[in-house]
Formats: structure tokens, sequence, C-alpha cells
């Protein structure tokens, strides 16, 4: 392995949140090269109207390794139920070991604010995972890791207790449409439990090819909200012209359990701001 590749380890709740939330900068990442892993902590076998159980859940895992072959990494699921995560030891030190496994410089998980109770679990999970990666005597079976990675939480619009303040945007035009293709993998999830969810299932294409762009439609306003939002930092990163270009992108915050983002890691961990 080349000492300059960069390790991304993107954890999420579900098969489609890590890539919902990081697809772009995942797809910029592989491009250049560098190692990107995805990882869903439950199996996917609750969200659903009309399967469930094992079946569901050999779906959810294919569909989120179809998804990772788009963006160019590693995409697993793990077998912990859905709709059912708890922050228990047995999780965190799944977590531990993944984290051990890969080596990343960069661990992104999401906030503990948020609607969906998995997805706060998955938060506090990895929260608690980091730092004891480091101990020794945690998880003695697996090598413990020398020094603590960085950790970036992944964008949402939850205002309560703290708005999601963005320490680092990335512009994602250039690999929109590979995100769009890897959430486009999700069958069970893009037109059937979420179009179903929000009563809208009888919108839904037959045709594969239709489906596609009316995916692409439906997600629109979610994938360009981050670069509207945080307009002001994409200029801070690419400056004035290109900043104001961009139609989407992907949005971090340092979380501060992990260890801290110096300039020059920043530097050395983005390498796209030229
Ligand atoms: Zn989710």
């Amino acid at each position: 392995m080349a000492t300059d590749t960069i390790r991304v380890l993107i954890f999420g709740a579900h098969p489609d949140d890590p890539d919902s939330k990081a697809g772009g900068i995942a797809a910029l990442y592989s491009q250049q090269g560098h190692q990107v892993k995805m990882v869903s902590l439950t199996n996917g076998d609750a969200g659903h109207h009309a399967i469930g159980g094992a079946p569901l859940a050999w779906r959810r895992r294919k569909e989120a390794a179809a998804s990772g072959a788009c963006l160019g990494c590693e995409y697993i699921t793990l077998d912990n139920h859905d709709g059912a995560l708890l922050p228990t030891l047995e999780v965190r030190h799944q977590v531990i070991e993944i984290i051990r496994a890969f080596e990343p410089d960069m661990v992104m998980t999401p906030r503990p604010w948020d609607y969906h109770p998995d997805h706060r679990y998955t938060a506090q999970v990895v929260q608690d995972a980091l730092y004891m990666v480091t101990v020794p005597n945690v998880v003695s079976r697996v090598p413990h890791l020398s020094r603590n990675p960085i950790a970036l939480y992944l964008y949402d619009h939850f205002q309560k207790p703290y708005p999601f303040t963005p320490d680092v945007v990335v512009g994602i035009d250039e690999v929109i449409e590979k995100k769009v293709d890897a959430l486009h993998s999700h069958t069970s999830q893009m037109y059937e439990w979420l179009p179903y969810n929000r009563g809208a299932l009888d919108e839904v294409p037959e045709n594969p090819a239709e489906r596609r762009s009316w995916l692409r439609k439906v997600l629109e306003p979610r994938l360009s909200r981050p670069a509207d939002l945080y307009r002001d930092k994409l200029i801070e990163f690419y400056g004035e012209e290109k900043g104001r270009q961009f139609k989407y992108a992907e949005a971090f915050e340092v979380c501060e359990y992990g260890a801290p983002l110096s300039e020059a890691d920043l530097k050395r961990l983005f390498p796209f701001f030229n």
C-alpha cells in the first residue's frame, strides 16, 4: 500500500445511509486511487412494507454491494437487526474491530441527533469506539491502533440541540451521476420502501430507465441543499469562481472525539481544492 493512500471509513445505520451522505466524496477518493469502505451497522431487514427478515437482509446486502461498485468502494452490511440497533458493548466491539482492521485516516459517522433511533445509536456507537481503538486491552484479540483516527460527522438538517456546522465542504458535481447510480442500486429502498413510507408508491415508474430519471428528480433538492447552504465554505475552499459554480456538495464537521484535523491533515486528506 502506498503511504500516500488516503483511507476513509464511512459508517451508517442502514444500507443507503453512508452513500446518501458521502457517496460523492467516496467516488472522488476512488477516482484518485484512495481507499474507501462503507459500513451499514444494520442489515436493513425491517424497512419494507411487503417483505422482511432474511430475504430482505440479503437483498439489501446485494444492493449495498452494487452501490459500492458504482462508487469504487467496498460496502458491507453487518447482521444487526434493522430498527433494533442499540449502543451495546457488543456493537461497539464490532465497530472497534472494523476500524482497527481498516486503519483509516478518517472515520465518518452520523451525528447523535437524528429522527431515526438506528441513526442516533450508530452515532453513539461510533463515538464510543473512537479513542477505545487505541486501548490494547479493549478487544485484545485485534491489534490496537497507535493513533486515534480523525472523525467527521456527516451532514444532517436537524437543528436541536446543535445545528450541523461544517468544517469541510467538498463539491461533487463531477461525480454526481455516479452518486445517483449508487443510490439507484438500492431498489428496495428508493423504489419500494421510501415511496411507500411517504405515500407515493403509485408515482414510481415501472421501467428501470424511467425510474433512474424519476429518482434523479426526487433526489435533486437533497443533493443540491449542502451546496446552497454552505456556499460561503465552497468559496473559502475553492475560490470565488469555482465555489459559486458547484450545484452539488457534501459537508463534514469535525467530531472532537477523533484526532484533531490540522491544517496539514486538511491539505493531505482533501486533495480536491486545486
Ligand atoms: Zn437510515
